[in-house]
């Protein structure tokens, strides 16, 4: 064995750079933690697997700086046509709903391989490059240090200690098996195919099109060019455990679904695949973490999989950068898996519940489907707060944490406002007195915390235990800030101190440093500066 490369050179090992893996070993390299990724594939998967991109993400991405070549590699779905039993039913006007939610309104369509290729561009950017036909096989720790056994390119073996190992290496993860983690659930019965196709059809343009039957559905995504369409079904019975499946095989299902003036010009790729609903029992061990679908696998109705992976690896990076530079104690960790699993929680009961839905071939599940599920949803997203409930859970802005230990409000915060584990709602703001409206999510700096001040001056001397960990957005009183601030029922005075994901850690009224610096030291586990 050669145990020449211990972790002098490296803080994290990061298994695995399919979406989550490349996100997170970017996230870590912003912050100036020294990783390694690797991943026992020869290069970047060719097949596009997921494709919805939502307005988080899009979030994350702009700091990152690559949510424009996003924007202009994908297609923006700004809503959803149902279909039921061949009539069109209703329509969910995403753009119009989210507008005032996210600078992202809408569902971009842009495939996993075009965000693994852009993932991977930000990150050799940085100067750090996947280590490709690399594989992790054998995993120990103790109390300070993993050692990982990894096959080379060449096929020799070797180890590697490192105090921090993450497992973003999918499904079938290694480090979740090697750790001895269960992973509770089971296969569906289904199997899903899908199929990147031109065809002209019933299909409103631009929108995705959700074609609800008595015996199942279609999903027709909008891709780039013209006539270009992702179709996601369910393969029918008979047609399960081919490998020689073509898709002609398929289209008659799809016609009889989406109806007869469908025509096919052509298919440029196609594949099936069985999915399971699982979780992980734990999504960390002592210095190993589990993100992505090595923690969460569910049905891809909704779209959520591979965002849900992203947003894992945004919520873990910032603390294990805090940890790795000595500014916090490891304790901080645990609010990974205190926030993060039970997002996958819900995320699984809400798609299972969904997705039975959708596939259930009862009487009655079909008749919910056809006819009373598009009637609900049509009547139901007329109202103003079920609308914006829908975006938040469908663009994942409305995930929150407000039972995690990093969350603290204060007294006298009104309850329909931002509260303490909320992301801070988007919002254009004047900065400074008299001057321009601005985004301030554009203002706000994701590598560090993030305090915004309400009708109130800031503190002169900042919160010194954040010290250079932080920036500070005065919001001035003015009509314009009022109304905006009303709109999302931020009270003047109030103060939001958000952490580096945009969430609001602590929030209060009337900013109190002593309250500040006790959260910073009892909550975050952060140290005094220069200690
Ligand atoms: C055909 C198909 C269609 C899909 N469609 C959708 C969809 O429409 N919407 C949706 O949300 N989701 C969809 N998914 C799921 C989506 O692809 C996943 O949620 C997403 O890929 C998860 O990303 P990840 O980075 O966590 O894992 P993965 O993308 O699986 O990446 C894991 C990486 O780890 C590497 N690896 C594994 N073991 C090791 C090891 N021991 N050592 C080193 N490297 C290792 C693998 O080579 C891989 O590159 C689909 C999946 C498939 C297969």
């Amino acid at each position: 064995m050669d145990a020449s490369r211990v972790g002098a050179n490296t803080d994290v090992l990061v298994v695995g750079a399919g979406p989550t893996g490349l996100m997170l070993a970017n996230q870590l390299a912003r912050r100036g933690v020294r990783a390694r990724i690797i991943d026992r594939h020869a290069g970047p998967a060719l097949e596009s697997r997921a494709l919805g991109v939502q307005a988080r993400t899009l979030e994350i991405y702009s700091h990152l700086g690559i949510a424009e070549q996003a924007l202009d590699l994908g297609t923006r779905a700004d809503g959803a046509v149902l279909w039921a039993q061949g009539r069109r039913a209703a329509r969910v006007p995403l753009g119009d709903i989210g507008r005032d939610l996210s600078p992202y309104p809408f569902l971009l369509v842009l495939g996993q391989d075009d965000n693994e290729r852009l993932l991977g561009g930000a990150l050799r950017a940085q100067g750090l490059t996947v280590e490709w036909n690399t594989e992790l096989v054998g995993l120990t720790q103790d109390a300070d240090r993993v050692t990982a056994t990894l096959k080379r390119p060449d096929g020799t073996r070797g180890d590697v200690t490192v105090p921090w190992l993450a497992g973003c290496d999918g499904a079938r993860s290694s480090v979740r098996e090697l750790s001895g983690i269960a992973f509770e659930g089971a296969p569906y019965e289904h199997v899903f195919f899908v199929a990147d196709v031109q065809a002209t059809g019933s299909m409103a343009p631009g929108v995705l099109n959700v074609y609800l039957w008595r015996s199942g559905f279609h999903l027709f995504f909008p891709m780039r060019g013209t006539d270009h369409w992702r179709i996601v079904g369910i393969l029918p019975p008979h047609l399960r455990g081919r490998d020689d499946l073509k898709f002609e095989e398929v289209i008659p299902a799809v016609r009889q679904e989406a109806g007869g003036g469908l025509s096919f010009q052509s298919c440029s790729w196609h594949s099936t695949y069985r999915i399971h609903h699982r979780r992980a029992a734990r999504f960390h061990d002592r210095r190993c973490f589990l993100l992505g679908d090595a923690a969460h696998i569910h049905s891809p109705v909704g779209g959520q999989g591979m965002n849900t992976g992203l947003q894992d690896a945004y919520n873990l990076a910032w603390k294990l950068a805090l940890v790795v530079s000595g500014r916090a104690g490891a304790a901080l960790l645990h609010s990974y898996e205190d926030e993060r699993l039970p997002v996958a929680s819900h995320l699984l009961k809400r798609t299972d519940r969904l997705f039975s839905l959708v596939v259930s071939d009862s009487w009655l599940a079909g008749l919910l489907r056809t006819r009373v599920m598009p009637r609900v949803m049509g009547l139901a997203l007329r109202t103003a707060s079920v609308q914006r409930i829908f975006f938040r859970t469908i663009s994942q802005t409305g995930i929150r944490y407000r039972t995690s230990p990093l969350s603290e409000a204060l007294a006298g915060l009104p309850e329909a406002g931002a509260r303490a584990g909320d992301r801070f709602p988007w919002l254009r703001l004047r900065l400074q007195a008299n001057g321009p409206a601005e985004d301030l999510f554009g203002r706000l700096e994701d590598t560090r915390f993030n305090l915004i001040v309400v009708g109130q001056a800031a503190p002169a001397g900042g919160v010194p235990a954040l010290g250079d960990l932080l920036r500070i957005h005065e919001v001035p009183s003015d009509a314009a800030n009022d109304r905006a601030l009303a709109r999302v029922h931020i009270p003047s005075p109030s103060f939001y101190l958000l952490r580096p994901d945009g969430h609001v850690g602590l929030a209060g009224t009337r900013l109190d440093v002593p309250a500040a610096t006790r959260y910073v030291a009892e909550r975050l586990h952060l140290r005094p500066t220069g200690a």
